[in-house]
């Protein structure tokens, strides 16, 4: 007899291990099972220098700000060791001299930074930080909220698109013309209506394009500087980005804790081969080994192209669902560099190896729009970018216990190489762009390259192979505006429901994520108890 639960989650990731801990609070017996020898997926603290096992990076993701206040509360973190060290300000320092910084909550200190580089820009600050913060506050709520299935004649679906629509009634036309515009224009034109110095539309520009395979001057990539820019989902204020203690590892650790303390039962080394499904509805889980595994409930984790067409099987599902997830995009041609450091780096612009303001957020390598073109550009051409852009961090300017005292651990979040990296490993050519990269950052900061102790490099065929971050893409699919909110995975199904019955699915693919923000796994926990619950009442009804 196969051993049966109320419930499998496929992948230990941050979103499964928040499904199983809802599962799990709600009473079900659940299991997850992880194919890795640990939980975390792209949330993960690792070693990765066998010969210094005394530093640990947060080895792909490495900021926190997405996790809504309702999950942490639910499950609460803070008892689990959930705390973050809130960032210091968006730093850049110039070749030809000089640097920025901007800080998410000090207009007086921001206004100083600018108006070194443009009374103007320094003006229109405010404005923007106000214009950004109102639409935030729209698109915000819009992420708790489960996408309606826009097209459908079901009532229920009538009805869910309608209590959309009134929700928003008291939007004008102004904000909707500018929803209109942040979700169709490009971060360089959207900044260009707006700033006039190279140095501040650069630093603003960087939002627009992380973990995306487009350049700053393609539509769409405004949006994606809101998603990283959204303060609020409606349940109280997010925290401004913030390191955690311990790493993006801490945070699924965090979770993982919660989730046990409810019941659920984790298994590592279990890598799952397809879902059992009889009578087009899934009863189950085939392991690698064979092993069979029942429930009445699978939610699925994995990358949509995995879950999918490889786990769940063609034969079982609807010709548009599976042509649609064919079609899903997940490029993104991201490199992770993680350094593990003697000291800090010395900028010419801000002298000093000793910690200062300016090593405590994001140390960047984004000095104008063009640059960062010049990177997607070489990209798209099928060349590893000749001079990379990178969104860094150095976590150990708070947090001391990812390496030994008076050394640092300094992440490189790089883009962009070829989106079809994922195919082959190009590990000379991965190390040639690492040298690349590091050599930006020691024209800036001359003791940079001789300060680095050890170097870990994982590209987009590691991403894909040891991850399961299929194309590389960072959240396990483009967030470009045909796969978002009702579109994410696929039309119909942005419910965190499937076409086969029991079958859930809360990946970073379905609306709200990417990005370590849990909700998907919240809201296909959701699903499911809610299906038990209807169903429950329909046999009370019955009888
Ligand atoms: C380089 C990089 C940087 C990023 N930076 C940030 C950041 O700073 N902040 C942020 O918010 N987000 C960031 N992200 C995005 C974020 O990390 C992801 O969107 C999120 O972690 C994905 O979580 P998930 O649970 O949906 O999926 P995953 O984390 O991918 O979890 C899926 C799990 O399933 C497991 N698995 C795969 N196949 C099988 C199988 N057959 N059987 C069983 N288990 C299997 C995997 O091992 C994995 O543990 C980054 C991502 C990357 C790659």
């Amino acid at each position: 007899m196969a051993p049966t639960y109320d419930a499998i989650v496929i992948g230990g990731g941050h979103n499964g291990l928040v499904a199983a801990a809802y599962l799990a609070r709600s009473g079900a017996r659940t299991l997850v099972l992880e194919g890795r020898h640990k939980t975390g997926g792209a949330a993960t603290t690792e070693s990765p220098w066998p010969e210094a096992p005394e530093f640990s990076v947060t080895r792909l993701s490495y900021v926190m700000s997405l996790l809504p206040p309702t999950i942490i509360n639910d499950l609460e973190l803070a008892k689990h060791g959930y705390k973050i060290y809130p960032m210091g300000p968006y730093y850049q320092a110039f070749g030809e001299g000089g640097s920025i910084k901007l800080y998410a909550d000090d207009a007086k200190r921001n206004y100083e930074s600018v108006s070194k580089w443009s009374a103007k820009d320094a003006d229109a600050m405010p404005k923007w930080d106000a214009w950004l913060a109102g639409l935030a506050d729209v698109l915000g709520p819009l992420l708790l909220t489960v996408p309606p299935v826009l097209g459908s004649h079901k009532p229920k679906d009538l009805a869910s698109t309608l209590r959309l629509a009134w929700r928003h009634r008291g939007l004008d036309i102004r904000t909707i013309a500018d929803v209109t515009r942040l979700m169709t224009m490009s971060i360089a034109d959207l900044l260009d209506d707006w700033f006039e110095s190279p140095q501040v539309k650069g630093a603003l520009a960087v939002n627009g394009v992380i973990g995306t395979w487009a350049g700053p001057y393609e539509p769409g990539t405004a949006y994606v500087m809101a998603h990283h820019s959204i303060g609020d989902v409606g349940d109280g204020h997010l925290g401004n980005w913030g390191f955690q203690e311990g790493g993006m590892g801490a945070v699924s650790s965090a979770i993982e804790s919660a989730a046990r303390e409810h019941g659920a039962e984790i298994r590592v080394n279990a890598p799952v081969a397809r879902v059992l499904i009889e009578g087009r509805k899934a009863v189950g889980v085939v392991l690698a080994n064979g092993d069979e595994i029942r429930a009445k409930v699978v939610v699925s984790t994995l990358h949509p192209k995995t879950a999918f067409l490889e786990q769940v099987g063609r034969e079982h599902l609807p010709d548009d669902f599976v042509t649609d997830i064919e079609h899903w995009k997940s490029r993104s041609g991201v490199v992770k560099i993680n350094l593990a450091l003697a000291e800090l780096p010395d900028f010419s612009a801000d002298p000093g190896t000793q910690l200062q303001e300016h090593h405590t957020g994001s140390v960047e390598m984004a000095p104008t729009m063009e640059y960062i073109e010049r990177a997607f550009l070489d990209a798209r051409d099928g060349k590893p970018a000749v001079r990379p852009f990178s969104d860094g961090v150095i976590p150990t300017a708070f947090d001391k216990t990812l390496s030994p005292e008076g050394t640092h651990i300094m992440s490189l979040f790089t883009q962009w190489v070829p989106a079809d990296w994922n195919e082959e490993p190009h590990t000379g050519e991965l190390e040639a762009y690492a040298d690349r990269m590091i050599d930006c950052y020691n024209e800036l900061a001359p003791n940079f390259k001789s300060s680095i102790l050890h170097r870990d490099i994982v590209g987009p065929y590691q991403m894909e192979h040891e991850y399961g971050l299929i194309g590389g893409n960072i959240f396990h699919g483009e967030l470009s505006l045909e796969q978002l909110f009702h579109m994410r995975p696929a039309p119909g199904f942005a419910d965190y429901r499937t076409p086969i019955a029991g079958l859930y699915y809360a990946s970073s693919a379905t609306h709200a994520g990417g990005g370590v923000c849990g909700i998907p796994g919240m809201q296909a926990a959701k699903a499911a108890i809610t299906d038990k619950k209807a169903s429950r009442r329909r046999i009370a009804g019955r009888r």
